[in-house]
């Protein structure tokens, strides 16, 4: 393995690329984050990956704690899953009409996700929450859903929603073209405080369709959730008669061989996955309890569909990947990879007497920039020094380690990654916090 350069070469294809690319894409990307619009300067282009490992169009090399922002537990270009590949595509890519891979995923995500009754696959996240909500909601008869400062769902417009003014308000659109009539159904509690749940509930108790919940904020950066914090959903929601929804499309498969709703005990009425269970392929599913999910057309009212949903590439490579995924060793070996990198990254903060914490569910960990503990809240979260993780991740970056671009995304840990790979970037924090400290 050729160790990275330390500095970036001037006038770089990833460059010129991106200039390219700005006229004929806003902003240069297909997905707003990528454009290092939160941390500053040019993005990295990539042009290949393996393993641990991706290399930019530039030809360096940086070992990769995005993996496409979750899918790639198992590293980039796993055989087994490109093999699935190659042989699906030999036989068709897509054909519209129902397959054997469908019927095979949807019994290993029943047999695998706590209370998953029925699946239905779809093509994203976001498709998967929009869906979910649109069910939960047909299946109550009611309107309201309640959702949490921080956490994020996708794009739907239901969950484009922030809190308004006092708690009690209704949500407001955080984005333009959400219309208001539609935000304010949503409304906004704050993650890790039950009695902001149990407020919403008691000003609408025949109102709230559901409660959707990151079980594990991983847009938060990383923020684990408190003692109690989903039994206490678990019962509000049976109280009030509303639909308890884990949007486990990121800490699906990943914090565990059960998700989140596995390692924390908590079965959840609905479930939300994507990434892992696609391979890299564009997936999403939702499923859970049977008496929901058959009010789904055509067997219910509540209508969903899709031209690509179930395509058997995505089905191929998702099975690939979660056959690999049936082993607790696994598991184990990346939660203990995991642990020794964040503490090796915490040694290393210490001796440049840099403030960091960090928080760690499987092999998905957060960095925070802050001398206190972890952050519990989306304040708290907020209350810690972006800035510091701007330089960090750029010192990071030239010296050839990919973090996310942002201080608000969890970072996650491969099986590819190894003791190699671990020691070549806490050699690099070791020089990033020393530059910090400067
Ligand atoms: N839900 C969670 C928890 C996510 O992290 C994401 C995306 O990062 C989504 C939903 C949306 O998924 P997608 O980007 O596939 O639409």
């Amino acid at each position: 393995l050729t160790p990275p350069p330390t500095k970036p070469p001037k006038n770089t294809r990833s460059e010129a690329l991106f200039a390219r690319a700005q006229n004929a894409i806003p902003g240069g990307v297909n997905s707003p984050v990528r454009a290092f619009r939160a941390v500053g300067g040019t993005p990295r282009f990539i042009a290949a990956a393996s393993g641990a490992w991706l290399t930019d169009a530039d030809g360096r090399r940086y070992i990769d704690y995005v993996g496409s922002w979750g899918p790639m537990i198992l590293g980039h270009g796993h055989p087994a899953v490109v093999a699935a590949i190659q042989a699906q595509a030999q036989i068709g890519v897509s054909y519209g009409a129902p397959t054997e891979l469908e019927v095979e995923m949807a019994e290993l995500l029943c047999a695998r996700v706590p209370g998953m009754e029925m699946v239905r696959m779809c093509n994203s996240g976001t498709e998967a929450t929009m869906s979910a909500l649109r069910l939960a909601r047909g299946h109550t008869g009611r309107d309201g859903i309640i959702k949490f400062e921080g956490c994020y769902h996708g794009h739907g417009d239901a969950l484009l929603v922030k809190a308004g003014s006092g708690l009690l308000t209704f949500g407001v659109p955080t984005s333009p073209g959400v219309p208001a009539d539609m935000a304010r159904h949503t409304l906004i509690a704050q993650y890790n405080d039950l009695d902001s749940v149990q407020r919403l509930f008691e000003a609408h108790p025949q109102g709230i369709a559901a409660v959707i919940v990151e079980p594990v904020a991983g847009n938060m950066n990383c923020v684990l959730p408190a003692p109690g914090f989903l039994e206490g959903l678990r019962q509000l929601c049976d109280r009030y008669g509303a639909v308890l929804i884990f949007d486990e499309v990121m800490t699906g498969f990943r914090v565990g061989p059960r998700g989140a709703s596995g390692r924390y005990g908590v079965t959840p009425d609905l479930t939300t996955l994507g990434k892992i269970i696609g391979g890299g392929l564009p997936v999403g599913a939702f499923g859970g309890r049977r008496a929901i999910m058959s009010q789904l057309a055509p067997t219910g009212p509540v209508y969903q569909a899709g031209t690509l949903s179930g395509n058997p590439l995505a089905m191929a490579a998702g099975l690939a990947v979660l056959r690999q995924l049936d082993d607790e060793a696994l598991y184990a070996r990346l939660e203990q990879t995991t642990a020794e990198l964040l503490a090796g990254l915490r040694r290393a903060a210490a001796r440049a007497g840099v403030p960091l914490a960090t928080t760690q569910a499987g092999s998905m960990f957060g960095l925070y920039f802050t001398d206190g503990e972890p952050p519990r809240r989306f304040t708290e979260v907020m209350a810690c020094d972006a800035n510091a993780f701007k330089r960090f991740f750029h010192a990071m970056l030239e010296r050839g380690i990919y973090l996310a671009p942002s201080a608000y995304e969890a970072g996650f840990v491969s099986a590819a990654h190894g003791a190699d790979e671990i020691r070549r970037t806490l050699e690099a924090a070791d020089a990033a916090f020393a530059a910090l400290a400067c």
